[in-house]
């Protein structure tokens, strides 16, 4: 046995390119050799493997053990030590890293859709159009499995040399380095062995298995200390990715998450928010979005620092970059400089909750404005986890639970148990005031999995329609809620119904429900049956539906899109959605009306409610009862407290006269600045096109 002590003295310590070099050295020899730490955690690393001499987080000054065992031990060692005492052989490249532009400060503008500034480490996140799913196989199939998979890994090398000989030529040796890096990934034991060994202990499909695997060496990467060495994270995701993509082309895993992520994505589905871990994600920033997109709209519910609509963003950023998201310009900085960085003054502000504008103790019950109206001030809730807001914020209970998100996965289920439980917490976290549990909007911009994907989901089999044709999933969730409705005060709404037939056939399926569960003598109860308004084609037979359901909820955020023909989660098209386009206000005042005259209530849930400027036109046209992100109930309150409904009348009905979008706006931003100049000086009047919180 043969063995020294070193010491890592190089700038950017042990990295993948210097990882790769001593791969190198090391094979020529046919001895062992393993590297030790000496710093107590006995942390350990085959000299052969970069994976493992990556783990090491051999930062600069880091001391090691070289120990060779073998025929050629002194020989190799040698070779080792003099690699280590040549920095590598790195020298010139360490200035070229130096220079690799991705590293110069990049701002880019998109839109802010909740409050905060963050500052952050980019975690990328590519939502796979598909997931990856275990299969078990049969003993028989065990060999294939390894074959497919040895099958993945020749593929993505011979794509790998492809990518590197081409970014020697177009960009120069230095910059093909990081592909080096990347075979050696892919071919190193610890993965490929590691994987198979998987595949035969656990009788696992391929893509199962490098999955499994992948995701414990990015966590493993994730959880480093040095800077530099964490980001080659990166370069790992990067060659599973590849794996996985040339297995099925499907799939994408959550790394664990560092305490400071901020996760940036093309898009985000909002089942995917619901599954990342909160405690530790600070901010998002998206490609796409809207401000109505649900995205936003949970990223807000749970106080997310956000910012969508970035276009190209993702593909220039790395995790492990640092970043600036501030919601508040509607701007994310990469590579923020340190004279930036400083003009923000992290130390002071830490992404303040959108509530914490609102000084003072946090009212409750609804607010009663100048001439005496009283307005319902109620939550809209998706996710259990924003239960305990109901009470903090002094909602009346919640006004509009969006159950679709308790389906943590677009496609997956739960039992009528599980749901029970959640829809009983809900009821009690809403208390006497009730909450309102809206049957699964699936399909749309939610996907639901269960069919084939749809050329226009938004115009397809979504809400009330997946849900009569899935009478199954539709039943199971109908016995949850009339059993929980039982213990606590629950509604229930029908998304999405275009006219009396809709509602029609979901009342049938929701009357025998209640009669299956009467004659099994299983306790339940009889709740409010309400439809959800928004859709054009409800608006224009508002009066009709009012005649058969208990109360309206009014969506505005579909209004909007389906008035207006505008995807509401497509930034392309995010300057042709104006909520205070006339044909909206036209539609909302419609409902109000239907409702007024057939005496049932109305509560207006979408975005709207949740913009104080939008929340007093509302009650100009006759609204008494909003529903909103629990975190702006604070801030809604405190402005309807202060205006004069018989005022609001008068500029909603300015409003309704008007031709286009930004008339109206025209006429609010003057009208409330000189009715209410304290409450709304220029900052706070909406932009053309643009709400504003
Ligand atoms: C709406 O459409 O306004 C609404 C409240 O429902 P969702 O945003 O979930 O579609
Ligand atoms: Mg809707």
């Amino acid at each position: 046995m043969a063995e020294r002590t070193l010491q890592v003295t190089g700038r950017l310590g042990l990295h993948a390119r210097a990882a790769a070099n001593l791969v190198r050295v090391a094979n020529r020899f046919r001895s062992t050799l393993t590297i030790h730490r000496l710093d107590g955690s006995d942390a350990e690393a085959d000299a052969k493997s970069i994976l493992e001499i990556l783990t090491l987080a051999a930062s600069r000054g880091t001391k090691l053990r070289i120990v060779a065992h073998g025929v050629d031990e002194q020989e190799a060692l040698d070779a080792v030590v003099g690699l280590f005492s040549r920095n590598f052989d790195e020298v010139e490249r360490e200035d070229l890293e130096q220079s690799v532009p991705t590293t110069q400060q990049l701002r880019c503008k998109g839109l802010g859709v909740s409050d905060g500034v963050v500052l952050g480490r980019v975690l990328r996140f590519q939502e796979g159009a598909h997931e990856v799913y275990r299969a078990q196989i049969g003993d028989a199939d065990l060999e294939r499995e390894r074959r497919r998979f040895r099958a993945a890994v020749r593929l993505s090398r011979r794509q790998l040399e492809a990518i590197k000989h081409r970014a020697e030529k177009e960009l120069g040796r230095g910059h093909a380095y990081i592909f080096d890096a990347h075979l050696l990934f892919l071919e190193d034991a610890k993965l490929t062995r590691d994987v198979e060994d998987y595949i035969v202990k656990q009788r696992s499909n391929a893509e199962w298995a490098a999955k499994v695997v992948g995701d414990r060496l990015l966590s493993i990467y994730t959880q480093i200390n040095d800077e530099y060495l964490r980001e080659r994270g990166s370069d790992i995701e990067d060659v599973i990715q590849r794996l996985l993509a040339n297995l099925t082309g499907e799939g994408r895993h959550y790394p664990n998450l560092s305490e400071d992520a901020v996760v940036v994505s093309r898009d985000l589905l909002p089942s995917t928010i619901a599954e990342l871990d909160l405690s530790h994600v600070r901010a998002i920033a998206t490609d796409t979005g809207g401000w109505t997109s649900h995205m936003a709209i949970i990223a807000r519910g749970l106080g997310l620092t956000a910012v969508v609509g970035l276009r190209d963003f993702y593909q220039r950023t790395r995790t492990g970059d640092q970043i600036i998201v501030d919601a508040r310009r509607g701007e994310v900085i990469l590579h923020p400089t340190p004279a930036t960085i400083a003009e923000y003054d992290f130390s002071r502000s830490e992404a303040p909750p959108i509530a914490a504008n609102v000084t003072g103790v946090i009212e409750s019950g609804p607010v009663t404005t100048r001439d005496g109206v009283s307005v319902a001030l109620r939550a809209n809730v998706e996710l259990p986890t924003e239960f305990q807001a109901v009470r903090e914020f002094g909602a009346c209970g919640v006004g509009l639970f969006r159950s679709e998100f308790l389906l943590s996965r677009p496609g997956l289920m739960i039992s009528e148990d599980e749901q029970y439980e959640a829809y009983k917490a809900l009821a009690e976290a809403a208390g006497s005031d009730g909450a309102v549990v809206r049957l699964f909007d699936v399909g749309g911009e939610i996907g639901s999995e269960l069919g084939e994907r749809e050329r226009n989901p938004a115009l397809g089999l979504r809400a009330v329609r997946f849900n009569l044709r899935n009478q199954q999933v539709m039943r199971t969730q109908v016995r949850a809620i009339l059993r929980a409705g039982a213990v606590g005060k629950l509604s229930l709404v029908i998304p999405m119904i275009a006219d009396v037939a809709d509602v029609r056939a979901a009342q049938k399926v929701i009357a025998e429900e209640l009669e299956n569960l009467t004659t099994s003598a299983i306790p339940c109860a009889k709740v409010p049956i309400g439809a959800m308004i928004e859709v054009p084609a409800a608006v224009l037979t508002a009066e009709k539906i009012a005649g058969e359901v208990d109360f309206f909820e009014l969506g505005t955020n579909d209004l909007v899109q389906y008035t207006l023909a505008v995807d509401r989660g497509n930034d392309k098209v995010s300057d042709w959605f104006r909520t205070l386009h006339p044909a909206v206000l036209y539609g909302i005042n419609r409902t109000l009306q239907a409702a007024r005259a057939a005496v049932i209530p109305v509560i207006v849930c979408g975005e709207m409610a949740s913009t104080p400027a939008y929340a007093v036109l509302l009650t100009g046209m006759g609204a008494v009862d909003l529903s909103m992100t629990p975190a702006m109930i604070p801030r809604v309150r405190s402005t309807l407290a202060q205006i004069e409904t018989n005022q609001a009348r008068e500029v909603a009905l300015k409003c309704l006269e008007s031709a286009t979008a930004d008339e109206v706006e025209e006429i609010v931003r003057s009208e409330f600045r000189t009715r209410w100049p304290d409450l709304f000086p220029p900052g706070k009047l909406p932009k053309a096109s643009e709400p504003t919180a």
